[in-house]
């Protein structure tokens, strides 16, 4: 069985980087190096040239109990922004926790569209936008935060994730509405101009073959999209008949090879007469929007 990590007392910050590098790479983490550093800086308090200027100095005491928990979590494959209960998002701090999915940086482009085509459809307007399945609330969180003038709404299935996301609208001074309940539902009898969604959808066969940080640690209601990983994005455009009209500009999040799969659904619900397939800065087919192009103006 593998060593758990530790650390002599009068180690320097050096020493104590080096040895947590070490242990990590023997633990098979990938990037041993930016992992150690990242939870020491953390640990410490510390960044960018402080950082280094401290490194001679004697590692301090009372903080051992605190860089080896954190060193044996990240030599378990737990996710480093678990640990240090952080993720930056479009230039906002998210905190997060095993409860919410760890807001990615592809998902900053899905915001980025909604605002371009929110703008046109709506110049100077305040349109209704529900986030589906908000996790951390990285999404409703940053539109409104962007968009102050936009009346933001957003649901989770989990109450834990709906704690965190709640957190994160207050530490960002966003006003979003938090509603519990499964994709659209908690939405029925309303109106919304405008619904985003980066709802889970892995292949339920597919998740087994993840890397241990996402497979072990991050939750799986926000990973399991079902058997093909398309269920979420069926559900919701069934749940448009439970809104009172069906929202002129829809965009999604979704998982490689899925993007025509996704247009097509949206192509077959009838509402949108533009459907755009938007790629992420790796090439991958990563967004679905939906356009109604002819919308009333608010
Ligand atoms: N909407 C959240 C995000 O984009 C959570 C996504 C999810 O849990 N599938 O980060």
């Amino acid at each position: 069985m593998r060593q758990e990590f530790s650390l002599p007392q009068g180690s320097s910050n050096r020493e104590a980087f080096a040895k947590a590098s070490s242990f990590l790479e023997d633990c098979g983490v990938l990037e041993p190096q930016n992992n150690a550093r990242l939870l020491l800086m953390h640990v410490l308090g510390l960044e960018g040239a402080a950082y280094y200027m401290a490194q001679p100095e004697p590692f301090p005491a009372e903080l051992i109990t605190a860089f080896t928990d954190a060193v044996n979590r990240k030599g378990r494959g737990e996710p480093a922004q678990y640990i240090i209960g952080q993720q930056e998002f479009y230039g906002l701090l998210f905190q997060v926790t095993p409860s919410v999915l760890i807001p990615r940086p592809e998902t900053e482009l899905l915001v980025e569209a909604m605002m371009k085509h929110g703008d046109e459809l709506w110049p100077g307007g305040a349109p209704r936008a529900i986030d589906i399945g908000t996790g951390s609330g990285a999404i409703a969180v940053t539109l409104k935060v962007q968009r102050p003038s936009w009346d933001v709404a957003a649901s989770d299935i989990s109450s834990e994730a709906l704690e965190v996301a709640a957190l994160n609208a207050a530490a960002n001074g966003a006003a979003v509405t938090f509603r519990e309940g499964d994709l659209l539902a908690p939405f029925a009898g309303e109106r919304f101009d405008i619904l985003v969604s980066n709802p889970p959808y892995i292949p339920a066969g597919d998740i087994a073959g993840l890397q241990r940080e996402v497979r072990e640690h991050e939750p799986r209601t926000a990973l399991d999209g079902g058997p093909d990983g398309l269920a979420p994005y069926r559900i919701m455009m069934a749940q448009l008949d439970l809104l009172a009209a069906p929202p002129a500009l829809v965009g999604f999040e979704l998982g490689q090879g899925q993007a025509q799969d996704v247009a097509e659904l949206l192509r077959q619900a009838g509402h949108w007469d533009l459907i755009e397939i938007v790629p992420d800065l790796a090439g991958i087919e990563r967004h679905v929007l939906g356009i109604q192009t002819n919308v009333t103006k608010l």
